[in-house]
């Protein structure tokens, strides 16, 4: 496949009616996942035009969209790998950092078997809803996002930042429906502050996003070209 051909699929997690995970801060104001995924998304489209790779969004403004419509629209605009942006929330104030998940039927651990409860309910999933494809399809697929995401991990800790656990995995509804390559980035936690600081401030987005999309570059090169 050509750098010309190659389409990423950037998904803000959340919108419009679905603010996803959020917090107070006390004073009435309300800080939602959905708007920190829209800011990520641009900058992560800015730093994939910088490398030259191909981008569609599913959504760029507070709209809902639901799952099977950013299916069709990801299938329509010609993706081919997705990359899906979300924030989370802790009961452990003290857990931090950007994790990346990929699809699988047992999660690595509780955090995430919780945090892809929350993300499957807040698409109103069912249990099964989204178990079509072969196992063989899926089993490829789940490969060379796991590639990926090891990519990311090394690329985004090349520039500086510290993970926790950084790779995870949990049975992800945004993650099965595509029947692409896809990885779900969890930027931080908005129950830490630390977190909440790097997730407000342009240039951590934009470092990161820049991490990212060398890891796409290489990724497609290395494995989808190959
Ligand atoms: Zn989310």
């Amino acid at each position: 496949m050509s750098q010309e051909e190659f389409v990423v699929v950037i998904d803000a997690g959340h919108g419009g009616r679905d603010p996803g995970a959020n917090i107070g801060l006390g004073d009435g104001q309300l800080i939602a996942e959905k708007d920190i995924t829209l800011s990520m998304a641009r900058a992560l489209g800015d730093a994939l035009r910088v490398r030259n790779i191909n981008h569609v969004f599913t959504r760029e403004d507070d709209r809902y969209v639901g799952l099977q419509e950013r299916v069709a629209l990801a299938k329509k605009l010609g993706g081919d790998v997705l990359v899906s942006l979300h924030v989370n929330t802790a009961p452990r104030k003290t857990a931090s950092g950007l994790s990346i998940y990929t699809l699988s039927k047992e999660a690595s651990d509780n955090l995430a078997a919780d945090f892809a409860r929350q993300e499957n309910d807040a698409l109103g999933m069912k249990k099964g809803d989204a178990e079509a494809i072969s196992q063989r399809m899926q089993k490829k697929i789940t490969r060379i996002s796991d590639q990926l995401a090891t990519g990311m991990i090394m690329s985004v800790a090349g520039h500086g930042e510290i993970l926790e656990r950084p790779l995870r995995k949990a049975n992800f509804a945004v993650l099965r429906a595509y029947n692409m390559p896809a990885v779900l980035v969890e930027l931080g936690f908005l129950s830490h502050p630390g977190d909440l600081d790097l997730l407000f401030d342009p240039a951590w987005r934009a470092k990161t996003s820049l991490a990212l999309a060398d890891a796409i570059l290489v990724w497609q090169e290395k494995v989808i070209n190959k």
